[in-house]
């Protein structure tokens, strides 16, 4: 794995042999873990990264491409013959990373009104903690199983917004492929 010029962190540092800095490599680059994140939430299509994170093209191309070399995302056939990007099954392991590095958010820059997005067991609606325990029937619930809702914190959709915020504004199960323009 190759790292460019804009990296955060330094090349070469004294913790490299440390698991999290290694970890950081791969997913510590600015945009990398929201990318990441946009793929549990279904999106998959270069240009729906580029609507809904309005991240510079180069920089998407680039951070595409590094995920994909570190395994994380893989690149599969789509529709109308475009590429589309699909978390691995390393990649789905970074759910509950994820998750809390949100919930993280939550409790210490969330909005007055609450959080953005509000997580449920897709089995009984329970709304999942932190860790993504379920408080109805106890379960550790994994990606596959949660279902992700608007929470107070969302703003209501505008005309503006594009159709990748919007789609992702309903409530929706992750990994599942948000298919924007056959939504809205
Ligand atoms: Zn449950």
């Amino acid at each position: 794995v190759r790292y460019d010029e804009d990296v955060a962190l330094p090349h070469d540092y004294d913790g490299q042999a440390c698991s999290l800095a290694r970890t950081l490599e791969v997913v510590g680059e600015r945009w990398t873990l929201l990318i990441v994140r946009d793929a549990f939430f279904g999106v998959r299509r270069f240009g729906d990264f580029a609507a809904h994170l309005r991240i510079p093209r180069a920089v998407l191309t680039d951070r595409l491409r590094s995920l994909t070399a570190a395994g994380i995302l893989a690149r599969v056939p789509g529709e109308a013959g475009r590429d589309e990007y699909q978390l691995t099954a390393k990649g789905v392991s970074l759910w509950p990373a994820v998750r809390v590095l949100t919930a993280w958010g939550d409790d210490h820059y969330a909005a007055a009104d609450g959080p953005r997005r509000i997580f449920l067991h897709a089995a009984d609606d329970g709304p999942l903690d932190q860790f993504s325990r379920c408080p109805r029937c106890g379960q550790a619930v994994g990606a596959m199983d949660t279902v992700v809702v608007p929470g107070p914190g969302l703003a209501s959709p505008s005309p503006e917004d594009d159709s990748v915020t919007a789609a992702m504004a309903r409530p929706h199960r992750l990994l599942q492929p948000l298919r924007a323009g056959a939504l809205s």
